[in-house]
Parts: structure tokens; sequence; C-alpha cells
């Protein structure tokens, strides 16, 4: 193997970090002394940040004049303490499972701010007939069974929204939006809207509804678009509603809804440069062009065949500078071409639609951190750097949903992470950026927390704590086991309170605080 060149720093991909995210990586001791508490890995989630993302997406819906309502994707985070935090914002909460649906109904969701979408087993269907939550449904099968269910048990009429996929562009017909496995093809909707007439005496449709998971604001129009003409003739079957109230509260008949689901992403990256970077650096070691900069040439998706480059990179875009409510914004901005030309948003609005969305990534961006200690640091025979973490892959899953983020080293004997001013005792390797793979702490070849080369502003020592950020969505929790009885990562809820970081165990927080005032 020829001589590596060191590395450049500027390989780094450094989080982008806001408060109070941000200012809670500044309170190393008090990291430290959560993790000496409640053991390695760790999470904290922050409620506080979650209230304000969701005022964000409300100033959207202000911007273009739209009521409606924002449903946290819960399945994106299990946490109580955010569940509890959102419900006191007077958000909608998105539940996809029995056990979702029990704990928002807990947490003080009134039926009315519920939606349940996705796959449903018998017990999941029940609960949410009988609490009369709306219901999202896929088909014409479910929409048979759920009437099937509230007609033969006596139940009040059921909320129901019709999921749709498979839109095409009217216009040309070159562009559509990603097949689905879920939700009714518009091609089919005229069945569907049969079997709603049938039922008309048990459910109520309340409009319709899309998901799709994709960063494209192409497909995402072709797709609204697509519901707004799914409306017309949901419309034409129904008849319009005597006078829609248009505002949740008013009481009176419901306006109808358009729900455009989730997706609106969230952006990790500080810097768009690192990003470029990055990947312009990872294609080259994928060619052979550098030294490699992952795990046994591992290619994120890309492979040289015969000397050129093949595959697709199968990234998240970490750095994201359209995502969130900006991201909302855009889409209700955008002109919709097979409708005259007029925003999105206002073709909404001219409707007296309520806009309903279903953030999930989004609402929980920059909610939250999970931290491992590390136990060891060694090199392989190899020459490569090892730093071995009290946690395992599953545990901060950045790797497996495609997102690259370094982590942030939070120094157990509060040395600032980036000290070049480590004391002459120290050898000048651990002062320097230190390329080093993260690895997990199971018997298991696989069980790498990244398969790339982290570059480290220096080399930590063990003791020292990893701090992964901005894991709430769906890194925290959703691809944690308990193989080899590790545990799994408990979660405290932290927020600041005059000037110093309080926490509590994520099923101990409630938004109260001691003084019984919202906790601010
Ligand atoms: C997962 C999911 C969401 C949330 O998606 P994000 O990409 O996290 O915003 C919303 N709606 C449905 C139906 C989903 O399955």
């Amino acid at each position: 193997m020829k001589a590596a060149p060191p590395h450049p720093e500027s390989l780094r991909l450094e989080p982008q970090l806001e408060p109070p995210l941000a200012s809670l990586l500044r309170a190393p001791a008090f990291l430290h002394s959560l993790v000496d508490a409640l053991g390695s890995p760790l999470n904290v989630v922050l409620p506080e940040r979650l209230a304000e993302n969701v005022e964000r997406f409300r100033a959207v819906h202000r911007r273009h004049s739209l009521s409606g309502q924002v449903f946290f994707a819960h399945k994106a985070n299990r946490s109580s303490a955010l569940v509890r935090r959102l419900a006191a914002t007077g958000a909608g909460i998105d539940v996809a499972s029995l056990g979702e649906l029990q704990h928002a109904l807990g947490a003080g969701f009134a039926p009315d701010r519920i939606v349940a979408t996705g796959p449903k087993d018998p017990e999941f269907r029940w609960l949410a007939a009988l609490s009369g939550v709306t219901v999202g449904v896929d088909g014409q099968g479910e929409l048979a069974e759920l009437a099937a269910l509230v007609r033969g048990r006596g139940l009040a009429r059921l909320r129901v929204l019709l999921r749709l996929s498979g839109f095409e562009a009217a216009s040309g017909i070159t562009v559509r939006s990603r097949q689905s496995r879920f939700g009714t093809s518009v091609k089919a909707l005229d069945g569907l809207l049969d079997e709603l007439e049938r039922h008309k005496d048990v459910v109520e449709p309340v409009g319709v509804a899309y998901h799709l998971d994709t960063t494209s604001l192409d497909e995402k129009a072709i797709a609204l678009e697509g519901c707004l003409r799914a409306m017309d003739a949901l419309r034409r079957r129904w008849g319009d509603r005597p006078g829609p109230s248009g505002h949740a509260g008013k009481g009176g008949a419901r306006a109808w809804a358009v729900d455009i689901g989730g997706g609106f992403g969230a952006n990790y990256l500080a810097d768009a440069d690192d990003w470029d970077r990055y990947t312009t650096a990872l294609t080259h070691a994928v060619l052979g062009r550098r030294p490699p900069l992952t795990w046994r040439g591992h290619g994120y998706g890309l492979r040289v065949e015969n000397g050129t480059l093949r595959g697709a990179l199968s990234l998240y875009p970490a750095h994201r500078p359209l995502s969130g409510a900006a991201y909302l914004d855009a889409l209700l901005s955008r002109p919709a071409a097979a409708l005259g030309g007029r925003p999105l948003g206002t073709l909404l609005l001219e409707n007296l639609y309520d806009l309903y969305s279903e953030p999930g990534r989004a609402l929980v961006d920059q909610c939250g951190l999970s931290l491992a200690r590390v136990l060891e640091v060694r090199r392989t025979e190899a020459g490569e750097r090892i730093v071995r973490l009290a946690m395992t892959a599953g545990d901060v899953a950045l790797e497996e949903h495609g997102v690259l983020m370094d982590p942030v080293l939070v120094p157990r004997d509060g040395t600032p992470p980036d000290a070049a001013h480590a004391g002459p005792d120290v050898e000048p390797s651990a002062v320097e950026p230190s390329a080093v793979y993260l690895t997990g702490s199971l018997c298991l070849e696989a069980d790498l927390i990244t398969r790339r080369t982290v570059f480290l502003a220096r080399l930590p020592r063990p003791g020292d704590l990893l701090a992964f950020a901005n894991t709430a969505g769906y890194c925290m929790d959703f691809s944690a086991t308990s193989a080899q009885r590790q545990p799994v990562a408990r979660k405290a809820a932290a927020w600041e309170e005059g000037g110093s970081w309080r926490w509590c165990l994520d099923e101990q927080y409630w938004p109260i605080s001691p003084s019984g005032g919202l906790q601010a």
C-alpha cells in the first residue's frame, strides 16, 4: 500500500447546531454527570425546541392565510417528553400503531387532534374507531372493514382521510410522483368514492391525503395538484359542506382538508462546502484516486466497474438549505402548472381547504442528541485507528438513515474539544485532527457506528464522550435493540431554567414546572 498522505482537516462534516442544542453542548460537565448517572448510551431530548419547530410551521400557515393542523409523525421518536410537550402546543399527532395511539391519548391529545395512518392491525383499528380519531384510509378494503366495525358496534360516525398515490403531472406525462405501497392510486379514485358512498351512514370523509418520502419539490407539487383534483371529485360526489368553518374550535361543520403528509426534511450540516468536499472526495476514493475514506472500501452506493463509476450515492442530502418549515413555504409558493399557474397555497385558500401536514423528522430537528462514552482507542494491524464506544450501531442510526455527520467530542477533563493547547505531556497526534473509525460494543464485525473515516479535532481518550447531535428524528430509538442483553439507551429530557440546565427521565417529564407554569 502506498503511503497515505495525511487526511486534510477539511473533510470534517460538522453538525448544524442551533439553540438550545448548541448551548447544551457547551455544558460538558452537565453531559458527563448525566452519563455517569444514567449510563452510556444516553439519549437527551429537548422538548422546548419541538414547540419552537411547531411555531415555525404555524408561521408558514399564517403567511399563506391557511388554517389547518400540523400533526407530528410520532414514529420519528418514542419519547414521552416530546409528545407531552407537543400536546401543550395545540398541534396534532399522527400515530401509526396501537402503542402510539395509546401514548398520544395518554399525553392529553383529544381525538380530534389525532390522525391514525399506516398499516393497522385489528386492535389499532378498534381503538381508533372507538376513540373517534381521524383515520387515514389506504384503500377500499380498509374502508369497508372500518365501516363494518363502526356499523357492527354502533360507534359514532368515523372521520376518514383518503390516502392517495400514483400521481402524474396533468400537463406533460414526463414527471410522476414515486410509487408508494400505501394509498389508493388516483386512477382508482372512483372505486374508492363508490365504496365511500356505500358507507355514508357510518363514515364521513374529511379530505384526501398523500405522503411521499422524497426531497423533490416537483414530485410533491404534482401530488398536491393531484389532491386538489381529487378533492373536486370528492366534493362532486359528496356535495359541498354547509359553510366550512375553516378553523378548528369554531364549531359547526368542518372544512375539507388536504393532508400533504411529511418529508419536509432537516438540515444536518453547518456548511455546504463541507458536504461538497466530502462527497467529491468519497467519489475519488471509490475510484481509487485517493486513499480510502471508508471501512474496507464501502462506497455508500457507489462502485467501480472497469474503471467507471457506477451506482448512486445512497445518502441523505445532509446539507439541505431548504428544509422543514421553509420547505413547506416553498411548496405552497409554487405555481400549480396545470391549475392556472397560481400558487398551490392560493388554491388551497380559495377553496377554503384546511392544510394538514405530518412532519416527522422536520419537527424534531435540533430536538436532542445521543451520547456515548469512549471505552478504548487503539490501532488495528492495518493501521486504522479504532475508537470503541459504549453503544451499538442501532443506538445511533445515523448511518442506517444515510446521514453522515461528525460527532462532537465532549472531553472528560473539560478541555475544549478544539484545544491545541493540550500541554507538553500529550503525544503530538493527540492534538492533530485524527482520522478514526467508530465501533460499537457488540461482538459483531458489522457493529460499526460509522463505516466512514471520521475526522475529529483531536483523538478522544477513554472516558471522553462523543455526542451525536440532532438524532431525535429516527436516529435515537427507531433501530435500537437489546442484542447481547445490552441495555437500550435511557432517555432524559433537558431544558434550561434560569441560566442552568435541568433534566428528568423522559417518562417523568410533564410540561409543568414545579411552580405550576409551563416549562419555558
Ligand atoms: C413517516 C411518515 C411521516 C413522516 O415523515 P418525515 O419524513 O419524518 O416527515 C408522515 N406521514 C406518514 C403517513 C408517514 O408514514
